[in-house]
Protein backbone atom coordinates (compact mmCIF):
# COMPACT_ATOMS: atom_id res chain seq x y z
CA UNK A 1 0.00 0.00 0.00
CA UNK A 2 0.78 3.67 -0.81
CA UNK A 3 1.62 5.74 2.58
CA UNK A 4 2.83 9.35 2.68
CA UNK A 5 5.96 9.62 2.00
CA UNK A 6 8.09 8.70 4.75
CA UNK A 7 11.31 11.02 4.17
CA UNK A 8 8.50 14.22 4.02
CA UNK A 9 6.77 12.87 6.64
CA UNK A 10 9.94 12.31 8.85
CA UNK A 11 11.45 15.71 7.68
CA UNK A 12 7.76 17.60 8.69
CA UNK A 13 7.74 15.43 11.74
CA UNK A 14 11.45 17.16 12.89
CA UNK A 15 10.24 20.51 11.58
CA UNK A 16 6.87 20.06 13.64
CA UNK A 17 9.14 19.02 16.85
CA UNK A 18 11.71 21.81 16.53
CA UNK A 19 8.96 24.19 16.47
CA UNK A 20 6.37 22.91 19.09
CA UNK A 21 7.33 25.34 21.67
CA UNK A 22 6.45 28.22 20.03
CA UNK A 23 3.38 26.47 17.75
CA UNK A 24 1.74 25.49 21.08
CA UNK A 25 0.87 28.29 23.88
CA UNK A 26 0.38 25.65 26.26
CA UNK A 27 3.71 24.00 26.17
CA UNK A 28 5.27 27.30 26.38
CA UNK A 29 3.22 28.42 29.57
CA UNK A 30 4.40 24.60 31.06
CA UNK A 31 7.83 25.44 30.30
CA UNK A 32 10.14 23.04 28.18
CA UNK A 33 7.72 20.24 28.27
CA UNK A 34 8.63 17.87 25.39
CA UNK A 35 6.14 15.69 24.37
CA UNK A 36 7.09 11.40 25.51
CA UNK A 37 6.52 10.33 22.28
CA UNK A 38 6.21 11.63 18.52
CA UNK A 39 3.54 11.78 16.38
CA UNK A 40 4.44 11.45 12.67
CA UNK A 41 3.14 14.96 10.77
CA UNK A 42 0.34 14.55 7.89
CA UNK A 43 1.79 15.92 4.85
CA UNK A 44 0.96 16.03 1.20
CA UNK A 45 3.74 15.92 -1.72
CA UNK A 46 3.35 18.95 -3.94
CA UNK A 47 3.72 18.25 -7.60
CA UNK A 48 6.82 20.02 -9.11
CA UNK A 49 8.02 21.16 -5.24
CA UNK A 50 10.78 19.83 -2.79
CA UNK A 51 8.52 21.22 -0.50
CA UNK A 52 5.33 19.39 1.11
CA UNK A 53 2.18 20.21 2.39
CA UNK A 54 1.58 19.58 5.83
CA UNK A 55 -2.62 18.97 6.50
CA UNK A 56 -4.04 20.52 9.65
CA UNK A 57 -8.21 19.37 8.96
CA UNK A 58 -9.98 17.77 6.39
CA UNK A 59 -13.05 19.77 5.65
CA UNK A 60 -15.52 17.78 3.45
CA UNK A 61 -18.99 18.89 2.01
CA UNK A 62 -22.23 16.77 1.74
CA UNK A 63 -24.73 16.92 -1.16
CA UNK A 64 -23.11 19.94 -3.34
CA UNK A 65 -23.81 18.61 -7.21
CA UNK A 66 -28.10 18.44 -7.36
CA UNK A 67 -28.04 15.48 -9.13
CA UNK A 68 -26.02 13.56 -6.03
CA UNK A 69 -28.15 15.56 -3.61
CA UNK A 70 -31.53 14.08 -5.35
CA UNK A 71 -30.00 10.40 -5.05
CA UNK A 72 -28.94 11.20 -1.19
CA UNK A 73 -32.80 12.61 -0.92
CA UNK A 74 -31.59 15.90 -0.66
CA UNK A 75 -34.10 18.74 -1.68
CA UNK A 76 -31.78 20.21 -4.71
CA UNK A 77 -33.07 23.35 -4.48
CA UNK A 78 -29.33 25.88 -2.73
CA UNK A 79 -29.86 24.86 0.50
CA UNK A 80 -26.84 25.91 3.27
CA UNK A 81 -23.94 23.53 2.35
CA UNK A 82 -23.60 20.92 5.12
CA UNK A 83 -19.80 20.25 6.27
CA UNK A 84 -18.37 16.98 7.89
CA UNK A 85 -14.74 15.88 8.62
CA UNK A 86 -12.06 13.37 8.45
CA UNK A 87 -9.28 12.80 10.79
CA UNK A 88 -6.01 14.38 8.81
CA UNK A 89 -4.67 10.65 9.45
CA UNK A 90 -7.55 8.71 7.40
CA UNK A 91 -5.32 10.45 4.21
CA UNK A 92 -3.90 7.99 1.89
CA UNK A 93 -1.98 9.54 -0.50
CA UNK A 94 -1.37 8.50 -4.41
CA UNK A 95 1.54 9.02 -6.12
CA UNK A 96 1.44 10.55 -9.64
CA UNK A 97 1.34 7.24 -12.08
CA UNK A 98 0.73 4.73 -9.33
CA UNK A 99 -2.25 2.26 -8.78
CA UNK A 100 -2.32 2.70 -4.74
CA UNK A 101 -3.32 -0.54 -3.05
CA UNK A 102 -6.10 0.84 -1.12
CA UNK A 103 -7.51 -1.67 1.52
CA UNK A 104 -11.26 -2.56 1.88
CA UNK A 105 -12.60 -1.30 5.07
CA UNK A 106 -13.81 -3.16 8.06
CA UNK A 107 -17.28 -3.51 8.77
CA UNK A 108 -18.87 -2.94 5.46
CA UNK A 109 -20.85 -4.65 2.97
CA UNK A 110 -21.62 -1.63 0.83
CA UNK A 111 -18.45 0.57 0.61
CA UNK A 112 -18.72 3.22 -1.96
CA UNK A 113 -16.43 5.78 -4.12
CA UNK A 114 -17.09 9.78 -4.48
CA UNK A 115 -14.71 11.45 -6.26
CA UNK A 116 -14.17 14.92 -5.46
CA UNK A 117 -11.74 17.91 -6.57
CA UNK A 118 -9.88 18.77 -3.21
CA UNK A 119 -8.62 22.40 -2.53
CA UNK A 120 -5.59 23.45 -0.38
CA UNK A 121 -5.62 26.35 1.87
CA UNK A 122 -2.22 28.20 2.61
CA UNK A 123 -4.31 30.88 4.35
CA UNK A 124 -7.51 31.11 6.31
CA UNK A 125 -9.36 33.28 8.21
CA UNK A 126 -13.02 33.40 9.65
CA UNK A 127 -15.82 35.45 7.75
CA UNK A 128 -14.29 34.97 4.39
CA UNK A 129 -15.91 36.64 1.86
CA UNK A 130 -17.12 34.66 -1.74
CA UNK A 131 -14.94 37.31 -3.17
CA UNK A 132 -11.47 36.81 -1.93
CA UNK A 133 -11.65 33.45 -0.92
CA UNK A 134 -9.53 32.08 -3.77
CA UNK A 135 -6.95 33.92 -2.45
CA UNK A 136 -6.18 31.48 0.33
CA UNK A 137 -6.09 28.39 -1.94
CA UNK A 138 -3.01 26.91 -2.47
CA UNK A 139 -3.23 24.05 -4.82
CA UNK A 140 -5.85 21.69 -5.85
CA UNK A 141 -5.68 17.73 -6.20
CA UNK A 142 -8.01 14.70 -6.82
CA UNK A 143 -9.66 12.94 -4.25
CA UNK A 144 -11.50 10.19 -2.95
CA UNK A 145 -14.14 10.36 -0.06
CA UNK A 146 -14.42 6.77 0.80
CA UNK A 147 -17.58 5.70 2.76
CA UNK A 148 -19.11 2.85 4.49
CA UNK A 149 -22.58 3.65 2.91
CA UNK A 150 -23.73 1.20 5.10
CA UNK A 151 -23.14 2.28 7.98
CA UNK A 152 -23.53 5.63 7.42
CA UNK A 153 -27.10 5.24 6.47
CA UNK A 154 -27.86 3.23 9.07
CA UNK A 155 -26.80 6.09 11.55
CA UNK A 156 -27.98 8.34 9.73
CA UNK A 157 -31.61 6.67 10.34
CA UNK A 158 -31.10 6.13 14.10
CA UNK A 159 -30.42 10.24 13.92
CA UNK A 160 -26.59 9.08 15.59
CA UNK A 161 -23.56 10.77 14.20
CA UNK A 162 -22.17 8.62 11.08
CA UNK A 163 -18.88 9.63 11.63
CA UNK A 164 -17.90 5.79 11.34
CA UNK A 165 -19.26 5.83 8.04
CA UNK A 166 -16.65 8.62 6.54
CA UNK A 167 -13.92 8.82 9.15
CA UNK A 168 -11.88 5.27 9.18
CA UNK A 169 -8.36 4.88 7.98
CA UNK A 170 -7.68 5.41 4.92
CA UNK A 171 -11.19 7.00 3.92
CA UNK A 172 -9.58 10.37 2.42
CA UNK A 173 -7.24 9.37 -1.02
CA UNK A 174 -5.96 11.79 -2.88
CA UNK A 175 -3.16 12.68 -5.11
CA UNK A 176 -0.13 15.37 -4.92
CA UNK A 177 -0.85 18.98 -4.72
CA UNK A 178 -1.20 21.20 -7.98
CA UNK A 179 -0.37 24.75 -7.61
CA UNK A 180 -2.55 26.84 -8.28
CA UNK A 181 0.12 29.26 -9.47
CA UNK A 182 0.42 26.97 -12.03
CA UNK A 183 -3.06 25.32 -12.55
CA UNK A 184 -5.04 27.86 -12.07
CA UNK A 185 -8.75 28.23 -9.79
CA UNK A 186 -10.86 25.23 -11.46
CA UNK A 187 -14.51 26.86 -11.09
CA UNK A 188 -15.40 24.47 -14.54
CA UNK A 189 -14.23 21.06 -16.33
CA UNK A 190 -15.20 17.29 -16.43
CA UNK A 191 -15.28 15.23 -12.95
CA UNK A 192 -15.27 11.49 -13.54
CA UNK A 193 -15.02 8.05 -12.03
CA UNK A 194 -14.40 4.72 -13.87
CA UNK A 195 -14.38 1.70 -11.85
CA UNK A 196 -12.52 -1.54 -14.13
CA UNK A 197 -12.54 1.12 -17.27
CA UNK A 198 -16.48 1.75 -17.02
CA UNK A 199 -17.34 4.86 -16.41
CA UNK A 200 -19.59 5.59 -13.18
CA UNK A 201 -19.86 9.21 -12.39
CA UNK A 202 -18.96 11.62 -14.81
CA UNK A 203 -19.86 15.13 -14.37
CA UNK A 204 -18.73 19.21 -14.49
CA UNK A 205 -17.19 20.91 -11.67
CA UNK A 206 -19.49 24.14 -12.53
CA UNK A 207 -22.25 21.79 -11.70
CA UNK A 208 -21.92 22.33 -7.80
CA UNK A 209 -24.50 23.91 -5.82
CA UNK A 210 -21.49 26.09 -3.53
CA UNK A 211 -18.21 26.91 -5.50
CA UNK A 212 -14.99 25.98 -3.85
CA UNK A 213 -15.13 30.13 -3.28
CA UNK A 214 -18.20 29.87 -1.49
CA UNK A 215 -17.78 26.28 0.41
CA UNK A 216 -14.45 28.38 1.98
CA UNK A 217 -16.89 31.45 2.67
CA UNK A 218 -19.64 29.35 4.45
CA UNK A 219 -17.37 27.08 6.19
CA UNK A 220 -15.45 30.08 7.49
CA UNK A 221 -18.81 31.48 9.14
CA UNK A 222 -18.29 28.45 11.32
CA UNK A 223 -14.73 27.65 12.10
CA UNK A 224 -11.65 29.65 11.69
CA UNK A 225 -9.50 28.55 8.94
CA UNK A 226 -6.21 27.96 9.24
CA UNK A 227 -3.38 27.07 6.81
CA UNK A 228 -2.65 23.42 6.18
CA UNK A 229 -6.73 22.99 5.91
CA UNK A 230 -7.78 20.95 3.12
CA UNK A 231 -11.49 20.84 1.36
CA UNK A 232 -13.31 17.92 0.09
CA UNK A 233 -15.73 19.85 -2.34
CA UNK A 234 -18.36 17.34 -2.82
CA UNK A 235 -19.41 14.63 -5.14
CA UNK A 236 -21.14 14.03 -8.07
CA UNK A 237 -24.24 11.49 -8.78
CA UNK A 238 -23.55 8.05 -9.48
CA UNK A 239 -21.69 7.29 -6.07
CA UNK A 240 -21.56 3.09 -5.84
CA UNK A 241 -20.28 0.57 -4.09
CA UNK A 242 -17.20 -1.26 -5.01
CA UNK A 243 -15.61 -4.77 -4.05
CA UNK A 244 -11.79 -6.32 -3.66
CA UNK A 245 -9.98 -6.34 -6.84
CA UNK A 246 -11.82 -3.42 -8.44
CA UNK A 247 -9.49 -0.08 -9.83
CA UNK A 248 -10.86 3.20 -9.56
CA UNK A 249 -9.73 5.72 -11.96
CA UNK A 250 -10.19 9.40 -11.49
CA UNK A 251 -10.00 12.78 -13.34
CA UNK A 252 -10.57 15.96 -12.82
CA UNK A 253 -9.97 17.99 -15.85
CA UNK A 254 -6.61 20.21 -15.36
CA UNK A 255 -5.23 18.00 -13.00
CA UNK A 256 -3.53 14.17 -13.41
CA UNK A 257 -5.08 11.51 -12.89
CA UNK A 258 -5.44 9.08 -9.53
CA UNK A 259 -6.05 6.20 -9.30
CA UNK A 260 -6.55 2.86 -6.63
CA UNK A 261 -6.98 -0.44 -6.77
CA UNK A 262 -9.45 -2.20 -3.63
CA UNK A 263 -7.14 -4.85 -1.65
MN1 LIG B 1 -18.32 13.29 -0.30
Amino acid sequence: MNTIDRRSVLATGALALAGAATHSGRAEAQGAAKPIFSVPAITIPIAGEEGVFPVRRIYCIGRNYVAHAIERGSDPTREPPFFFQKPTDAIQYVALGAVADHPYPSLTKNYHHEVELVAALKSGGTNISPEHALDHVYGYTVGLDMTRRDLQNGMAAEKKPWEIGKSFDHAAVLGPIQPAAKTGHLAKGAISLAVNGAVRQNSDLDKMIWSVAEQIAKLSEAFELKTGDIIYSGTPENVGPVVKGDVLLCKIEGLPDMSIRIT
